[in-house]
């Protein structure tokens, strides 16, 4: 059965999955990145699993899978098939693609960025199905986003396209790690949250799920601070979306995980400011963390698709 590798490598873990034509999960596995083993240490242990997965599957298929799609952390050169830099995993210019293609009798190979990745699957396959433009926005240690358009995921011409969470919402304000000031990550990403109400409730353990639990039970400390993460957050997805117009906005992450507690003050707060501008849906986002997996079995067979086109067309 035709089949691809979809591999999401994360921080901490790697998931991976056997991919079918439609878009499901025939095998799934896990394991640690093992990123304390250093960046060489890393690169081969993604070229391992990468290998093993190849074996299992021809072994249960009776067929190698026909294409690899791999989401990596960092600054990814999507065109040249680089993993450019990640600071959690201390990579530099990896040329990941030739890598895998090599080690995998010269399958083709995807590399794609792991917000964006994640992103195509919610927007083709999750919470905006359909959607011929949406944002995706995950608010966890960070905040990113993946603009949707027509089916991709638009990377930008160097590769930062959708960095939403250093969009400027407080000008002068908390400085950030990128050099800035008052970066919207500094104030609605879930560790940023984590921090005010740790600071606000005076329990240094206390982090956002016990800050949206409290708001849930009327603390109007919790409420204040949560409203604060929560103007921030509007501020810069009307800026978001005057810019990019999209009929739906994905948000996902470890915020969102406290449901209506965040989206029904969030559509307030957007419809609040938006004057002549369309107002999006903004729904929560429904694939979890298999996001960036399936989305790297779509890349995949993206460019299985995309070959055979080449093929016919030749
Ligand atoms: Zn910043």
């Amino acid at each position: 059965m035709r089949h691809v590798i979809a591999l999401d490598v994360g921080g901490t873990g790697m998931k991976a999955a056997l991919a079918g034509a439609s878009g499901d999960l025939l095998h799934q596995a896990r394991r640690p990145t093992g990123r304390e083993r250093g960046p060489d240490a890393v690169v081969e242990g993604i070229l391992d699993f990468a290998a093993e997965l190849r074996a299992y599957g021809e072994q249960r298929f009776g067929e190698p899978a026909a294409a690899v799609g791999v989401a990596v952390p960092g600054i990814v050169d999507e065109a040249r098939g680089i993993a450019a830099y990640a600071a959690n995993l201390g990579w530099r210019d990896v040329p990941l693609r030739q890598l895998l293609a090599q080690r995998l009798g010269g399958a083709p190979v995807a590399l794609g960025h792991d917000v964006r990745t994640g992103g195509l699957a919610e927007g083709r396959i999750g919470a905006g199905k359909g959607a011929d433009r949406f944002l995706f926005v995950p608010l966890g240690t960070g905040i990113a986003g993946a603009i949707g358009i027509d089916g991709r995921v638009e990377a930008g011409a160097h590769g930062f396209a959708g960095e939403i969470g250093h969009i400027v919402v407080r000008p002068g304000g908390a400085p950030c790690p990128c050099g800035q000031r008052g970066c919207l990550e500094r104030f609605a990403s879930a560790a940023a949250v984590s921090e005010a109400w740790a600071a606000a409730c005076g329990d240094p353990e206390a982090d956002a799920a016990d800050c949206a639990k409290a708001v849930a039970s009327g603390d109007p400390n919790a409420v204040r601070v949560w409203q604060e993460a929560v103007d921030a957050l509007a501020d810069g997805l009307v800026t978001a979306l005057t810019l990019l117009d999209p009929r739906i906005l994905i948000i996902g992450g470890g915020l969102a995980e406290a449901g209506e507690t965040l989206f029904t003050p969030l559509r307030d707060a957007v419809r609040r400011r938006v004057t002549f501008q369309r107002l999006p849906s903004i729904v929560p986002a429904a694939l979890g963390d298999t996001a960036g997996c399936l989305g790297a079995g779509l890349l995949a067979w993206d460019l299985l698709d995309h070959t055979d086109r080449t093929e016919v067309t030749r």
